[in-house]
């Protein structure tokens, strides 16, 4: 291979932005604004890794991971998936393309449906590809075993399972069509502590064992420091640090990954943090903060981040910060 070969990205998200407007009036619904929940977000993904994307619920990580899938669709922006612009795709090659990405959800039991039977779920999708029912039959044992569960738990239904059996099955269903992405949405927030450590070494045996790449969405610092190689910090519809799992943990320079990585416990006996609290709530997406989205609530905001917004700048080593400290 060429020293100059740049590997093309599984994902490539560029300037990503998504609106949800606001109307008022029963018969005649009128915009009266919009929620800004994604703004400006872009970043890369490559074959193989996991990027974590966190912040505190409403920043729009879930939102962003649904962009991604285009689940929803985005005010503008784009998408690229190995380097094919998924706005682009015709429909028909839009659905086969989607089979190459799907989602694990946060809550298994809503996302399952209480009258099939565990097999007919994991089986769901290749039912539509029009794959033969003993072919379906087949892989969903498979995958049911790929999971940690049994043959005999094929023929159950949702009701009759643990939480964390529940996910495993919506991780089984995700992959039945041998999926390149997934797109993790708090896969872990609704299991007990012991049961989220299973889910999530089940999820990284999986990586290793399918080559998948994942987009881990969650508010929880401990479990993305867990699972990720790379690590996005969203605030406000903005990713205002990324960088890989060491640097971020490390060399944190934007003061909301400090206050965020203050609340994560050092796994070192007798070791101690300092908590920095940030003062306020996180302010609507509505109508968000002038300048620098953080400096309503930022400990080191200063004159220029009342007006002006700070761009995502790389600081070396793939290591990017918005933040005006940075050129300060
Ligand atoms: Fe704080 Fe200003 Fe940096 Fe924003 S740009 S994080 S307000 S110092």
């Amino acid at each position: 291979m060429s020293a100059y070969h740049v590997k093309t990205p599984l994902v490539r998200v560029e300037n990503l932005v998504k609106e949800f407007p606001i109307s008022r009036g029963v018969l005649f619904r009128k915009n009266i604004g919009s929620v800004q929940a994604v703004n400006g977000v872009s970043f890369e993904m490559q074959d193989g890794e996991t990027l974590g994307l966190v912040g505190e619920s409403g920043c729009g990580k879930s939102t962003t991971g649904r962009l991604v899938l285009r689940l929803l669709e985005p005010t503008s922006g784009r998408v690229f998936f190995e380097n094919r612009d998924l706005a682009t795709l015709q429909p028909e090659v839009l659905r086969k393309a989607r089979l190459d990405f799907r989602m694990v959800f946060q809550d298994p039991y809503s996302s399952l449906n209480p009258r099939m039977s565990v097999e007919d779920i994991i089986a769901e999708p290749m039912q539509i590809a029009g794959i033969r029912t003993l072919e379906r039959r087949a892989r969903a044992r498979d995958l049911l075993e790929i999971v940690g569960l049994r043959d005999y738990h094929a023929t159950r239904y949702p009701h009759e399972f643990s939480g964390g059996q529940r996910q495993r099955i919506g991780i089984a269903r995700a992959l039945t069509m041998n999926p390149k992405l997934l797109v993790c949405d708090e896969p872990v927030s609704a299991l007990d502590v012991s049961v989220q450590a299973q889910i999530i070494n089940l999820l990284k045996d999986l990586q290793k064992k399918l080559s998948l790449t994942y987009l881990f969405v969650s508010h929880d610092l401990s479990v993305v420091r867990h699972i990720s190689d790379r690590i996005a910090v969203m605030y406000l519809g903005k990713i205002v640090e990324i960088a890989s799992k060491k640097d971020l943990f490390n060399k944190r320079l934007h003061p909301y990954t400090q206050a965020l990585l203050s609340a994560v416990p050092i796994p070192v006996p007798g070791a101690k943090s300092t908590r920095i609290i940030l003062s306020g709530d996180i302010p609507s997406a509505i109508n968000p903060p002038s300048g620098c989205r953080f400096h309503t609530r930022c400990p080191e905001v200063m004159k220029k981040c009342f007006n002006e917004d700070p761009v995502l700048m790389d600081i070396g080593n793939e290591h990017k910060v918005a933040c005006h400290l940075i050129t300060h």
